[in-house]
């Protein structure tokens, strides 16, 4: 039988990439009995009606499963902050690592609008920034649609993968995409509207192809509450934490007041930022109380 990935959902039908080809199918009337509805991404099994039609027999289990917008199998997240207009917050930054690592997604940073950058002050402080996230051991990138700057450079990230936009409106993520694939000529603006939409509107969302790769049309995680993580596995989040814990005293050491705390013992040394520190006590304070704060 052959295979293929949902890469669109539209009017009961699922469309199935399968090599170079697309294949209108529907599902069949037992996923509504097992109440599996297929997702845009899932790989799936289908039988071919003929060249151009089918139906799809089997969702293979998935990677993980986002909820707005509805996709699954996601690999990577691309999180566009803008380095001015709308300004850089590690803060926000911080949060929307922290949701990207726990549904066992690749994050990578990239930091939109350089040639806004005015000023050396401005420019140092970015370059800090940029500098700190990959000693924690992120990929950083630093992009302009305007001067093409560092566009080229995203290309290869997008190969063989399962990538999604996330980041506030107005950072760039349409400007972005459009750059990589001019074809598409998506609208600026197109992708933060899609956002505005109210929770309850159903959102559809496209896989679009890269060279060998597809990305989604809508930006993930417009919902940046921390309701599915556990207190346990925040630090778990933080790649230089994460990397640390294995030497606190404790198991399941928090990393707040225990004593001979690995984590503790880098952020005095320096080798652990004190904002991504204090980021983590807050966020861990709100998992605590299970209640956003922003
Ligand atoms: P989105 O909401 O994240 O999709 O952001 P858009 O792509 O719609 O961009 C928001 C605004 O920022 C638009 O007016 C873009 O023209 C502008 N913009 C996007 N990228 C850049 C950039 O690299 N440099 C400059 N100067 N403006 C940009
Ligand atoms: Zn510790």
């Amino acid at each position: 039988m052959p295979e293929g990935k949902i890469v669109k959902a539209l009017a009961g039908f699922y469309y199935v990439l399968d090599g170079d080809r697309f294949v209108q199918c529907r599902g069949r009337g037992l996923f509504r009995k097992n109440k599996i509805t297929p997702l845009v991404g899932d790989e799936v099994i289908y039988q071919a009606d003929n060249d151009l039609e089918g139906t799809i027999l089997e969702v293979m289990p998935r990677k993980n499963e986002l909820v707005r917008p509805p996709i699954s199998n996601v690999d990577q997240a691309i999180l566009v902050f803008s380095a001015i207009e709308p300004a850089f917050s590690t803060l926000l930054l911080d949060r929307f690592l922290v949701l990207v690592e726990a549904n066992s997604i690749e994050p990578v940073i990239c930091i939109s609008k350089t040639d806004l950058i005015s000023n050396p002050a401005q420019r140092e402080e970015i370059l800090s920034f940029a500098a700190d996230y990959k000693e924690a051991g992120y990929q950083v990138f630093q992009t302009s649609t305007e001067s093409m700057d560092g566009i080229a450079s995203l290309g290869p990230l997008f190969d063989n993968k399962i990538s999604v936009f996330a980041g506030q409106s107005g950072v760039g993520k349409s400007s972005l995409l459009n750059a990589i694939k001019p074809d598409l000529a998506l609208k600026t603006d197109d992708i933060s509207s899609h956002l505005g939409r109210g929770k309850h509107t159903t959102r559809h969302v496209e896989l679009i192809t890269i060279d060998n790769g597809l990305v989604a049309d809508t930006p993930g995680f417009s919902s940046l509450d921390f309701t599915d993580i556990e207190a346990q596995d925040l630090s778990q989040c933080f790649p230089e934490m994460r990397e640390r814990a294995g030497d606190c005293k404790f198991r399941g050491c928090t990393h707040v007041s225990e004593p001979k705390c690995a984590v503790k013992a880098a952020v005095d040394s320096g080798e652990i930022k004190d904002y991504r520190y204090e980021h983590y006590l807050s966020f861990l304070e709100e998992i605590k109380d299970r209640k956003p704060r922003y």
